[in-house]
């Protein structure tokens, strides 16, 4: 792929961002399907959030992805929300059209996709353990699924109070806990979704929850993807439930991005390698 005159942009704005995987995703698809788009990451500070939206503007980008730390605060730059970035209130993609920026979480979407894609049941009360961004949007995805009994665990729990009265009015039975309490519920729950860093490298030996505190027959989906098997996902496997890596949310919430951008489904498998090639590069896998 040969940048020109008519080369497309998007990009990541974040701080920090170097970690992120996103570039590597989304160029690799643009170089599959023949795109002339390019995608770049921008490290950049809250106090710059607000001039460099408005930069982006003219500069007719397609659309950009948004994380840690802005994923709140540049809503207010933007000039609609689609129903996930509403209820949320978070973004994690915007696409510019017609001088207009829409705001879409589809995190949603990834969270979602990999629970349908599971062999796991979708059924009885779910267990999310932090109370952060992924958190609301694991509570939308699951509420998309037709899960109504949902539990947040967290360590400051007035986050995970915060979030109860955010969804308690979408007619969901939320409940905000303490971590001494997650073994209490974990126990009885049939999807458990690990929104926290724990477990991620350097700290890998670290669990929320071990085998004896999780259902047989439960799905447990950890958003941490580096390492792809996460402590959690030992402890999941030892006691005999399905497990989700955080690999799978992470592509799908790439697709997802992808299609807004383009109209076009981004080729799947070519994400998959790319991705394991980035964590390994880094030594993350
Ligand atoms: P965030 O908004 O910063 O929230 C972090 C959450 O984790 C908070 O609830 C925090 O609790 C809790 N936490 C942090 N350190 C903890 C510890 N040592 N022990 C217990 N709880 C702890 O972050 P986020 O955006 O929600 O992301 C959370 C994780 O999900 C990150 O690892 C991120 O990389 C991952 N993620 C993955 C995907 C994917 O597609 N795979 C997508 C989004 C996020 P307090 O409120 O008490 O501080």
């Amino acid at each position: 792929m040969e940048i020109d005159s008519e080369t497309k942009l998007c990009c990541l704005i974040g701080h920090p961002v170097k970690h992120s995987i996103s570039p590597q995703l989304h160029n690799s698809a643009f170089k599959h399907l023949g795109l002339n788009m390019v995608y770049l990451a921008f490290d950049v500070k809250s106090e710059h959030l607000s001039r460099v939206v408005k930069g982006l503007r003219p500069l007719n980008i397609v659309g950009f992805n948004v994380t840690i730390p802005h994923k709140v605060s540049i809503i207010k730059f933007l000039d609609i929300l689609d129903s996930t970035a509403r209820e949320t209130k978070a973004v994690n993609t915007v696409v510019l059209k017609n001088n207009r920026l829409t705001g879409y979480n589809t995190d949603v979407e990834g969270i979602k996709r990999s629970l349908l894609d599971s062999k796991g049941i979708l059924d009885g009360r779910a267990l999310i353990i932090g109370a952060g961004g992924a958190a609301r949007a694991a509570v939308v995805a699951l509420k998309n699924l037709g899960i109504d009994e949902i539990v947040i665990a967290n360590r400051r729990i007035w986050k995970a109070a915060a979030l109860v009265r955010i969804f308690k009015k979408n007619d969901l039975e939320v409940k905000s806990v303490g971590l001494p309490e997650v073994r209490r519920y974990s126990r009885t729950s049939s999807i458990i979704i690990n929104a926290t860093p724990v477990g991620m490298w350097p700290h890998q030996d670290e669990t929320p929850l071990s085998s004896k505190d999780i259902p047989r027959n439960s799905t447990v989906l950890d958003l941490v993807y580096n390492p792809l098997k996460t402590k959690l996902l030992e402890e999941a496997e030892k006691a005999g439930a399905e497990t989700i890596n955080g690999l799978k949310p992470l592509i799908e919430q790439a697709s997802k991005a992808f299609e807004l951008w383009t109209g076009l489904h981004p080729p799947k498998d070519v994400l998959w390698r790319v991705a394991e090639e980035a964590l390994t590069k880094w030594g993350m896998k």
